[in-house]
């Protein structure tokens, strides 16, 4: 044996050691007792495989699709700790809220955890995702278990079980192994897994299948506060339908065995709506399926979830893909994660029928001009409102057009249609942003698996596409200032942004669901219908005569302020000499501001450009069937 083959030996066996401790292998045991949910209280016994020795606890923090490190353990009460039945002492770390130290004595075979979740029985914000009410919960496994920090979540595998309240049903992509009564008991998964499968339960559920003809089993799943609501008619089945078909022939295939959109149909919840391989948790206001209205300020919403199946669950950039729930995400990339999600959400509800042709154009006109309209754009690049995405979700209403907010939503809506208009300027309309797709997100379906990639993957796939300098196309995009919104992409397809003095039906519908008055386009202001000044755009009229965020308006023009004094006072401004007179409440001092405004009402509209070919219509027309 040579001295070069002994070390190579050696260096084998160190390495085989390192990767042995990496890769250890555990099991865990949970049962979550949701019986108390109509009293906001979860109750979790979980039993963890381990060795002995110092243990270090962990409550997931940086929970994948969140992008922020919000996982609530300040809501974790009743902590109790044994080993092997024998009650242990434990200390939370000083510096690390989530770790939880125990000192655990050697040989030790099980740790048994014990704690309550505590529901909050008011409408969260978005950092506290907990969902329920008397009749419904969305359980989020993260919020009911700790795990060893040092052991990769991936090599974890868990039982688990749950005992629903009587005469609840549930909803998960978890596979049942066995039920008794009330008790559901889950076929084992890794932790990632159950991570990435919350469970719908509630009293009032319909389940609707959408299986497509290829026969990979896809559901709607419906738990609503109300039986009434859940009357889903049969059009909107079949644009669904059309989702998961569309979905498919976009992508040109999945990464998922089944797939599940679980529907939180509640007033009494935050609405919003989170990613997963195999499901999504989509939260929406109660009457959604059967108040049109309603439906259309949600029509997007399972499509962009579903889009994440693909772009954000399966392809993750690389900073976002940490393989644990401590390590800190990076957002840099957010603008594909979630810019691309919200362009092609949005191109999918237009192919599916989810939205009309006429719908997706309004919506993208209100996006463009509320981009356009947008002086943070002047001082914060789309780089950065990426980088600080971690702390952009909670910002407040005031100032956010200065401050800038998680802009790169509606940026990458703009911007990613501009990669598809110029793809398809490119070769006659030959290719297009689906060849990409096909291509970036392409491959074998082995179920959920995570493929990273970074910024100059995103590039090089581009390339194949069409020859072009994507790398300056996007490095401009992401560092440039500017007081105006990249409205190339419309222009390129073949139309432009125009204001008309009448609002489009999206931004009807958006003021009636958001109650408050969008007047950003003339006077320069977003009120709600109480004359609570939401937001002011700087530089605006209004702006200029003295109206600031977090006043409230309590007349104009000598009227007591409402929704339809407004714009009637708006209306009548135009080409009126006589500046608006406004009485404010600026906390408890009252004052009289006049604003000199004489523009009357402005809408944004999409109209098109006839010297140029239609390519929106091309890129939001169905692949697969015809319209209706
Ligand atoms: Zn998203």
């Amino acid at each position: 044996m040579s001295l070069y083959s002994s070390i190579k030996r050696l260096l084998v066996g160190i390495l085989f050691l390192i990767s042995s401790v990496y890769a250890q292998q555990i099991r865990m045991n949970i049962k979550v007792d949701a019986t108390d949910t109509p009293k906001h209280l979860l109750h979790t016994v979980e039993s963890i495989e381990t060795i002995g020795g110092p243990v270090t606890l962990y409550f997931p923090k940086w929970i994948p699709g969140y992008h922020d490190p919000t996982g609530p353990v300040v809501d974790m009460a009743g902590l109790f700790i044994k080993a092997d039945g024998k009650t242990i002492h434990w200390r939370r770390d000083p510096v690390v809220m989530n770790a939880i130290h125990c000192d655990v004595p050697e040989k030790t075979k099980t740790l048994d955890v014990n704690f309550d979740f505590i529901l909050p029985p008011e409408i969260p914000g978005p950092a506290n995702a907990a969902a329920s009410t008397a009749k419904l919960l969305i359980l989020e496994w993260n919020h009911v278990l700790l795990y060893p920090e040092e052991i990769k979540p991936d090599s974890i595998t868990v039982s688990t079980e749950i005992t629903l309240p009587d005469g609840w049903k549930y909803f998960t992509a978890l596979r049942q192994n066995k039920k008794l009564g009330n008790n559901i008991f889950f076929k084992p998964v890794s932790l990632t897994q159950l991570i990435d499968s919350p469970l719908l339960t509630g009293e009032y559920t319909r389940q609707i299948n959408i299986t497509p003809p290829s026969g990979v089993p896809h559901f709607l799943d419906l738990v609503s506060d109300d039986p009434a609501t859940l009357a889903m008619n049969e059009n909107k089945i079949t644009d669904y339908k059309n989702l998961v078909t569309e979905a498919n022939a976009l992508f040109g295939t999945h990464h998922y065995n089944h797939y599940d959109f679980l529907c939180t149909l509640s007033d009494n919840i935050y609405h919003d709506g989170l990613e997963h391989h195999q499901s999504s948790d989509d939260r929406m206001p109660e009457r959604t399926f059967v108040d049109n209205t309603i439906f259309l300020d949600n029509a997007s919403l399972l499509a962009h979830e579903f889009t994440h199946s693909w772009n954000g669950k399966f392809r993750r950039p690389i900073g976002l893909a940490t393989g644990n729930y401590s390590s800190p995400m990076k957002g840099n990339l957010l603008w594909v994660y979630e810019g691309l999600t919200q362009y092609l959400g949005k191109v999918l509800a237009a192919r599916s029928g989810l939205y009309t042709q006429e719908q997706y154009r309004n919506n993208l006109a209100n996006v463009a001009a509320f981009m356009d309209h947008r002086p943070s754009l002047s001082w914060r690049p789309l780089q950065d409102a990426a980088d600080e995405a971690q702390l952009l979700y909670y910002t407040r209403d005031d100032y956010d057009s200065w401050r800038g907010s998680v802009d790169f939503y509606s940026l990458g809506d703009l911007i990613w249609l501009d990669v598809d208009a110029t793809i398809r300027q490119l070769t006659n309309n030959k290719k297009s942003l689906d060849d990409f797709c096909k291509i970036f997100y392409g491959g074998e379906n082995n179920g959920p698996e995570v493929n990273p990639y970074e910024f100059e993957d995103v590039v090089n796939t581009l390339d194949k596409v069409v020859k072009y300098d994507w790398n300056d196309f996007f490095v401009k995009k992401l560092n440039s200032l500017s007081h105006h919104a990249p409205l190339a992409g419309i222009e390129k397809s073949g139309w432009e942004l125009v204001y008309k003095d009448e609002p489009n039906e999206m931004q009807k519908v958006n003021e009636e669901v958001s109650q408050s008055i969008n007047l950003f386009y003339s006077i320069g202001f977003i009120v709600d219908f109480d004359g609570k000044v939401e937001d002011v755009l700087k530089g605006s009229p209004a702006d200029k005569g003295g109206i600031s965020p977090g006043i409230n308006i309590v007349a104009v023009n000598g009227r007591k302020f409402s929704r339809e004094i407004i714009h009637e006072e708006l209306k009548s401004a135009k080409d009126n000499p006589t500046p608006i007179e406004f009485i404010i409440a600026n906390g408890d001092f009252y004052s009289i501001i006049k604003v000199k405004y004489y523009g009357g009402e402005k809408y944004p509209y999409l109209e098109r450009d006839n010297s140029m070919p239609d390519l929106l219509t091309s890129i939001i027309s169905p692949l697969t069937y015809k319209i209706r």
